[in-house]
């Protein structure tokens, strides 16, 4: 097997490397492009994707007329793996990018591609996912917010949960139940919500971050136009399942995790154990080590996905292994990090003593997080197993 990129592809990197270095807003170094709620912060990042989007660098796999630039994916992977060696910050836009955009291209119409496909690459528009309720969420197909179709519009009724990034998304892909009658799977659909409409309400929950990453969403008579429906009427679970497939990617993204053990890395140099370099201890050197393993393990098993795309072969269950393995890691990794700094890993990120603009306490508790959201590692694994391995499922009414 040959994994050395081509003379056109070393050139390419070239270039994006050296427009990086020239565009690379400094003072967001590192910083993530989700689960913030501060305007400022909000408006900068989405400043920073819309000029990576003016240089061609944002979902360079897209067809042409919406946008992208139909290039392959070995492109768009060396200008993360550019990025990430940057510290440049994350992209806000993402579940756009990620998850709703790719979804569009597949299951949307015409008129839902031109008019969202574009904004969502410019960050013009940011979206919130709407899937999760306070009685659904690893059992997905359980929701019932309602949407009942009067003339040529959907009324929905109902809560949505823990939705990430909704005080300030402009509009949410949204599972709504739109025949109560059917069995559960078969009576969903997938609705894109306007954030504006009248009747929706957004309450932000406080993580234990401290940030307000994600909120409880009310909808009271909504009213959604019906050309809003994505595939068809009763049939939203095969497009949320998509999605699902799409988010597992960008949850199981290799970058962030790079991005995080290069941190830990720096950090280890520069902090002391015993009077010495903490990446100097033999313990400590140990567990990097092996956290560095896994790393360039997964590298490569992200590697076997890429192949997949280039070669048009079924993803399989790749990516329920990346989010799984990924989300577990970057834990572990923000986990060593409060080891190395010992107490100063309590501090408050506005305290003067606080190390590393005090990202790694975040780190930790949010990772925690990501383990949970997109579906936890216990459903990845159920996946993996029963989907990937041919294991037997679980039996129904099991307690
Ligand atoms: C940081 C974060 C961001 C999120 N963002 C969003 C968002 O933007 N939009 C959205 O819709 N949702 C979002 N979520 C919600 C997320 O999708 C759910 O939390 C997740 O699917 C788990 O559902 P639950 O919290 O209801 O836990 P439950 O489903 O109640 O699970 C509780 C525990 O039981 C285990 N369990 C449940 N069923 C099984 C089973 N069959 N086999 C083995 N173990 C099982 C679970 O693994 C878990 O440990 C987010 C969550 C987090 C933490």
């Amino acid at each position: 097997m040959d994994l050395s990129f081509t003379p056109e592809q070393e050139a390419f990197r070239r270039t994006v490397r050296a427009w990086i270095k020239a565009n690379v807003p400094k003072k967001d170094r590192d910083a993530s492009g989700i689960e913030y709620g501060d305007p400022q912060r909000v408006a900068a990042l989405k400043g920073w994707q819309r000029t990576l989007y003016d240089a061609g660098y944002v979902a360079m796999g897209w067809p042409k007329e919406y946008g992208g630039q139909a290039a392959d994916v070995v492109q768009q992977n060396i200008v993360n793996e550019e990025l990430l060696l940057a510290r440049a910050p994350g992209l806000i836009g993402m579940m756009g990018i990620q998850m709703v955009g790719p979804t569009l291209i597949q299951f949307g119409t015409e008129e839902q591609r031109r008019r969202h496909l574009r904004k969502i690459l410019t960050a013009e528009e940011i979206w919130c996912q709407g899937y999760s309720e306070p009685g659904a969420g690893s059992d997905l197909a359980a929701l019932k917010t309602r949407a009942d179709l009067v003339g040529d519009e959907f009324v929905v009724n109902g809560q949505k949960v823990w939705t990430s990034n909704a005080q300030f998304a402009d509009w949410m892909f949204c599972l709504v139940r739109t025949d109560p009658a059917a069995p559960k799977h078969r009576g969903i659909s997938y609705l894109l919500i306007d954030m504006q409409s009248p009747g929706i309400t957004v309450r932000p929950l406080i993580q234990m971050t401290g940030d307000p990453g994600f909120n409880e969403v009310f909808f009271d008579n909504v009213r959604v136009p019906r050309q809003h429906l994505v595939g068809e009427l009763n049939q939203g679970w095969l497009v949320a399942n998509a999605t699902l497939a799409h988010e597992r990617n960008m949850l199981g993204a290799t970058t962030r995790t790079q991005q995080m053990l290069n941190g830990l890395l720096r950090l280890a140099r520069t902090r002391q154990r015993h009077g010495r370099p903490a990446a100097e201890d033999p313990v400590l050197r140990q567990r990097l080590a092996d956290l560095m393993i896994s790393v360039e393990a997964m590298k490569y098993h992200s590697f076997r996905a890429l192949t997949d795309t280039l070669k048009r072969r079924p993803p399989g269950i790749a990516a329920s292994v990346n989010k799984l393995v990924s989300t577990e890691l970057n834990h572990a990794i923000a986990g060593l990090a409060m080891e190395i700094m010992g107490s100063y890993g309590h501090l408050a990120r506005k305290s003067p003593h606080v190390i590393d603009r005090g990202v790694w306490p975040v780190e930790f508790m949010f990772t925690l997080g990501l383990i949970i959201g997109g579906g936890t590692s216990q459903i990845q694994k159920n996946i993996i197993s029963e989907r990937g391995l041919g294991m037997p499922r679980e039996p129904k009414g099991k307690p």
